[in-house]
Order: structure tokens, then C-alpha cells, then sequence
């Protein structure tokens, strides 16, 4: 099944290819159908709404069946904060870098056990119908003291998953593909397609 990627994000864009291939999708990226300008506004207050409006849109601009994943951090002792802000919690025009020193400027030297939180993704697929399907994946784990690994994207570095050693960032994609967030996420939505 042709899918359109709402998504500008090379790091996502591969991850939801190397996730969703398996399943007999083809992802085409918003830009190969003349919407590479397109940056749909993330005015949600929720994971779930911003990832619905940025696969609405697309679809809309597209006439084709779009997917959009949102996603972020949550960190318990900053309540859940950067959340859906995460993408740009150090300003509008930041970078992960400034993102992840911000993060741990934040929890100064909380200790380990007080440094939990949790990757989320929620991937909605719409299709021109007005159809839609949606799921939402999390992966639990701690904020780590400092970067370890140079890996994946984001707050990968910071980030070490719940029974693992290491952290996202020293992940090779494959093996973040096999517990992340998004792969939850879009295996969940698998089981919704097998449904419909
Ligand atoms: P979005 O484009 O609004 O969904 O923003 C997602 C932001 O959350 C990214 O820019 C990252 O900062 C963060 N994020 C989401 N997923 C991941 C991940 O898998 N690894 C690291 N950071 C992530």
C-alpha cells in the first residue's frame, strides 16, 4: 500500500520505513508528491492531536493515504514536560543539542531513580475516505546524567530504555526498531489495519 509520510524528519522517515516495509507498505515521503513546503502547524495539545492533524492534512494536500507519527519525551519530574513540545523546548529555532543540554540543565543531579520518563509516539494513518486509524507506543526508561553515544536522533543519547544498559543513541537502528516507541506504536496500528 502507497503511504505518504507526513513527515520531514529523516531519522523518523527511516525509522517508519524500516518498521513499516515488513508490513507491505511503501513510504513515499510528503516531498516526492510536491509537499515538501508543506509544515503542517502543531497547534494539539495532545500527542494524539497534532499526530491527526499532520496525517489530515496531508492526506487532504495528497488525495492519498497519509501517516503522520507525533511524538516526544515525557520526564516525570519536570510533569511530563518537554512533552509534546520536545521538538523545540529550547526555542523555535533549536537543535537536539541545545534541546538535550537544556534537559539535563533541568535535573541537575537528580539521582538515577528520580530520572524516569518515557518515550511516546502516537501514529495516525488517514485515509482519503475520512477513514482513521491511530495508536500509541511508549518505551519507559531513565534520563541519563550525560550524552552516551552518538546514535539515532534526538534525545536518543540521553535516553537509556528500561532493562537495557546502554542508551538509545548506542542502539543500533535495528535494535531501537525492535523496542521503540514508534515500533510499538506502529504495530499497534498493524493490528488496527488487520482488523478493518
Ligand atoms: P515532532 O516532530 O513534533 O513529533 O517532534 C518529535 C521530537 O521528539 C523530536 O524532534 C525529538 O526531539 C523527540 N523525539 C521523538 N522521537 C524520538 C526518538 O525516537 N528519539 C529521540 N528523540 C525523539
Amino acid at each position: 500500500m502507497l503511504l505518504v509520510a507526513a513527515t520531514h524528519n529523516a531519522h523518523k522517515l527511516k525509522e517508519i520505513d524500516a518498521i513499516t516495509a515488513p508490513f507491505g507498505f511503501t513510504l513515499i515521503p510528503k516531498d516526492d508528491v510536491g509537499l515538501a513546503d508543506v509544515d503542517v502547524e502543531e497547534t494539539g495539545s495532545t500527542f494524539e492531536e497534532n499526530s491527526l492533524l499532520k496525517a489530515q492534512e496531508i492526506c487532504r494536500l495528497s488525495g492519498k493515504p497519509a501517516i503522520a507519527d507525533d511524538s516526544g519525551l515525557e520526564v516525570d519530574f519536570l510533569n511530563g514536560a518537554p512533552g509534546v513540545h520536545s521538538a523545540r523546548f529550547a526555542g523555535d529555532d533549536c537543535d537536539d543539542e541545545a534541546n538535550n543540554r537544556k534537559l539535563l540543565q533541568l535535573l541537575g543531579d537528580l539521582p538515577l531513580e528520580k530520572r524516569t520518563g518515557r518515550f511516546v509516539s502516537v501514529v495516525t494513518l488517514v485515509y482519503p475516505d475520512g477513514t482513521v486509524l491511530a495508536a500509541r507506543g511508549e518505551v519507559e526508561g531513565h534520563i541519563l546524567f550525560q550524552k552516551e553515544g552518538d546514535g539515532g536522533f534526538g534525545y536518543d543519547p540521553l535516553f537509556r530504555p528500561l532493562g537495557h544498559d546502554r542508551s538509545f543513541g548506542q542502539f543500533t537502528a535495528e535494535e531501537k526498531n525492535a523496542i521503540s516507541h514508534r515500533a510499538r506504536a506502529l504495530a499497534a496500528l498493524q493490528e488496527k489495519l488487520q482488523a478493518l
